[in-house]
């Protein structure tokens, strides 16, 4: 075993991992990267299908990115946000504002809340506990001291690890054990159509989404909530949730349409709109065909003609932006800096900054924040990296890219070990089962998706799955014989998995 393999058993505890299980074989040591491709400590090359957990948009090492940090890196690393402002933080927070406004407009209600103030941290967790704690303050100090500020979220709902954020999360498996931590918050149930018990439709060898016969019971749901909470005297204070696509849920897909109609509700009942774009940010969820009905999305993609591209002066970068959605906190990480440093912003509007300003002895500050909030050299990376993403070229490629990767998931309708494939914009998700015909599912237990990642490894490419769910999240720059590649590697590895109907004792 590498030597940095063996420090690493002997040392490292790794995030969601069973232990014992990692340390029965030798780890793979990342050591470099090049555009979609990881490289290990033997030199064995592999491609990034999940973009280093969700993290990496324009590909790793990239000379842009690297001349900006290196830049930033000659003038100063890091200052104090306490007491100090810095060049490349103020400049974010700028573009920021400017971008998740700019795309609202004209998709919106008349209602919009405008993005004004921009709360540095350093994770999703962290900037989700920033809008957290700023919704259940502002909630007290506009509707009275007394009142008790409640949440309402997902059905499976994963919003990071700290305490605030798990209080908001609806996964079992991460965050029972935690309870007695735990704020009490509510949960509605989410779109997922593939295993709704109100769709009414067969199985068929498509998106769920697509053949969906219900009558919009989920959006009922949401109603019935929020009715129930004003019938009880305590409207939510913030409706939390995931725009377009819940990630590490997994994988689940709205039906076109949703997203716009719930939060309609929840702020007709009073909550404040909280957008978790840590993974569906900046482009994640496609350059926009989202305003479509599902319907009407063309069967085959057609790849945007040039013109259509050249002419659009601001594509959709938040998914919230794609549903027409204007929301009063909009959660931002993974992909902020490009990948590259852990940095997260919050952004907010006037009137909840307003509701923290008066006179120092009146306490009305926001205490919060992070030794690293505001970080220079993370600013400088999310600088860069929305330059790139502003790019003719990043527009194009990401188009292809989405095109490449529908067309390529195609394939996977042949295996009967899938169940459904769901793809937003460059965001996918294949659900594995025993029986697409049943939609029965594989018991966690089996490992069925951590088998097939690791028979995808096996092959050259790297990704984590979440339950029986594989996900495939490309870098913006991977291309379509590397697509090719990665779905081919999934597709493989289900046969070879789950082809042969191996017993559970054989298979460990
Ligand atoms: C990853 C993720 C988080 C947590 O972000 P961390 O940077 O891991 O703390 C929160 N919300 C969503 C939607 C995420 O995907």
């Amino acid at each position: 075993m590498h030597k940095l393999a063996q420090l690493d058993h002997a040392h490292v505890w790794h995030p969601f991992t069973q232990m014992r299980d990692w340390l029965r074989r030798e780890p793979i040591v990342i050591t470099s990267g090049r555009g979609a491709v990881l490289r290990d400590v033997h030199g064995r090359e592999y491609l990034d299908a999940n973009s280093s957990i969700w993290t990496n948009l324009h590909g790793h090492n990239h000379p842009k990115l690297n001349a900006a940090l290196k830049r930033q890196l000659g003038k100063i690393a890091h200052s104090s946000a306490l007491g100090f402002a810095n060049e490349p933080a103020s400049l974010l927070a700028e573009k920021l504002v400017q971008l998740a406004n700019a795309e609202s407009r004209g998709a919106s209600s008349a209602v919009t809340p405008h993005f004004s103030k921009v709360f540095f941290s350093d994770d999703g967790s962290t900037a989700m506990e920033v809008a957290l704690k700023l919704a259940y303050e502002f909630t007290r100090r506009t509707r009275g001291p007394k009142s008790k500020p409640r949440f309402l979220s997902l059905t499976g709902a994963y919003h990071g690890d700290t305490v605030g954020a798990v209080s908001l999360g609806h996964i079992d498996l991460f965050h029972k054990a935690y309870g007695g931590l735990l704020f009490k918050t509510d949960q509605v149930m989410s779109p997922y159509c593939y295993r709704c018990p109100f769709n009414r439709a067969k199985p068929e060898r498509t998106d769920a989404r697509e053949t969906r016969k219900c009558n919009w019971e989920c959006v009922g749901k949401v109603e019935a909530k929020c009715a129930t909470a004003r019938k009880r005297g305590n409207d939510y204070a913030a409706f939390v949730f995931e725009p377009l696509m819940q990630g590490a849920a997994g994988m689940i897909p709205q039906p076109a349409g949703w997203l716009k109609r719930v939060t309609d509700i929840a702020r007709g009942h009073g909550a404040l709109l909280v957008a978790d774009e840590v993974m569906t940010g900046f482009g994640r969820t496609g350059i926009g065909d989202y305003r479509l009905p599902i319907a009407d999305l063309p069967r085959v993609p057609r790849s945007p003609r040039q013109s259509e591209i050249g002419n659009r002066k601001s594509e959709i970068l938040f998914a919230s932006h794609a549903e027409g959605v204007a929301p009063d906190f909009l959660a931002l990480a993974k992909g902020l800096t490009g990948g590259y440093l852990p940095m997260a912003a919050t952004l907010t509007t006037q009137a909840v900054f307003d509701a923290f300003l008066g006179e120092y002895e009146q306490f009305k500050t926001f205490f919060h924040g992070h030794s690293f909030t505001g970080n220079q050299l993370g600013a400088a990376a999310g600088l860069a990296s929305l330059d790139l993403l502003a790019g003719a070229a990043s527009v194009k490629a990401r188009a292809r890219l989405e095109g490449d990767l529908r067309r390529e998931l195609k394939s996977l309708w042949s295996l009967p070990n899938v169940g459904d494939v769901r793809q937003v914009g460059l965001a996918a998700g294949v659900e594995l089962v025993r029986n697409w015909r049943t939609r029965e599912p594989f018991a966690l237990a089996e490992r069925a998706g951590i088998r097939v990642c690791e028979a995808m490894a096996r092959r050259g490419v790297l990704t984590r799955p979440i339950g029986s769910v594989v996900v495939l999240m490309p870098p913006y720059c991977t291309t379509a014989a590397q697509v090719r590649r990665m779905v081919g590697a999934l597709h493989e590895a289900v046969e070879e998995v789950l082809g042969a109907r191996t017993p559970m004792s054989a298979a460990r």
